[in-house]
């Protein structure tokens, strides 16, 4: 499980993060929506701790993500420990983030070698099975600028799988996208979701959130405002605030 103990995070006087308790149970997919500014991105990066708390702490598995508790207290990890830990938790951008000399192979097939856990030619043959299963086995070796922006993102979520990660986080994976290149990669999530691997997906797609969601989450200011399952926070929310957002995104 992914739990949040208590996030509390601010940039000057700005609370962010305001308190913010969440577990999202293993296997499950968690979808969190709320206004701009509400701390989305930053609670995601709190996950994997590109984000420093001020206050309270991730654990994945039990494990403190980013730091090691000393009594009551928490220290900072190095920062190799760090790196070690996210490689567990793999990460899809609003903006593909892949790397352009390398091709959609080498991309999906980099981090496993890299860190050691395939040889080159093992990394290469899943990297090449992941880009299929995203349908772009044609497109192995283009290069991101030759793609467009749904198989970009279709690559980054092959290159997310790729590190075999217990959780993946999206952030607004869809957002970046022309309208008619959302579908694509909705569904690349969607197969995805079925797999058994932890999902927390930041998104404004409320149909796709009905569709593939455990859980949703509202966040407003910083807070959970309500929590549940879609059939509940998406159709009939307890919260004015709720309301008031939905009625403004669907
Ligand atoms: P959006 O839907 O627009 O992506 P969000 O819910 O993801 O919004 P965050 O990116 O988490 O919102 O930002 C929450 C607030 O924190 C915003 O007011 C933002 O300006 C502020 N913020 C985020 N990162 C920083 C930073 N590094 N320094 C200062 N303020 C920041
Ligand atoms: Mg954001």
């Amino acid at each position: 499980a992914v739990e949040v103990h208590g996030a509390v995070k601010s940039f000057g006087a700005h609370t962010v993060l305001d308190g913010i308790d969440l577990t999202v149970a293993a296997g499950k997919v968690t979808v969190i929506i709320g206004p701009s500014g509400s701390g989305k991105s930053t609670l995601l990066r709190a996950i994997n701790h590109l984000e420093k708390l001020d206050q309270g702490y991730v654990s994945v598995n039990g494990e403190p993500i980013g730091v090691r508790r000393l009594g009551d207290r928490f220290k900072e990890l190095p920062e190799r420990a760090i790196l070690a830990q996210r490689r567990h938790i793999g990460f899809v951008f609003q903006n593909f983030n892949l790397f352009p000399h390398l091709t959609a192979v080498q991309n999906v097939a980099e981090a496993p070698v890299t860190t050691g856990a395939a040889t080159r030619s093992e990394a290469l043959e899943q990297a090449r099975a992941l880009l299929a299963g995203v349908g772009l086995a044609d497109k192995e070796d283009a290069y991101p600028r030759q793609l467009s922006g749904g198989q970009q993102q279709r690559v980054a979520i092959a290159r997310a799988i790729a590190q075999r990660p217990g959780v993946i986080l999206f952030d607004e994976p869809t957002s970046a996208l022309d309208p008619e290149l959302v579908g694509e990669v909705l569904s690349a999530i969607k197969d995805l979701a079925s797999t058994g691997t932890t999902l927390i997906i930041v998104t404004h797609e409320i149909a796709f959130a009905r569709e593939v969601a455990d859980e949703v989450v509202f966040l407003d200011g910083g807070r959970i405002v309500e929590q549940g399952p879609p059939s509940q926070v998406l159709d009939q929310p307890r919260h004015a605030r709720t309301r008031e957002f939905l009625s403004k995104v669907l």
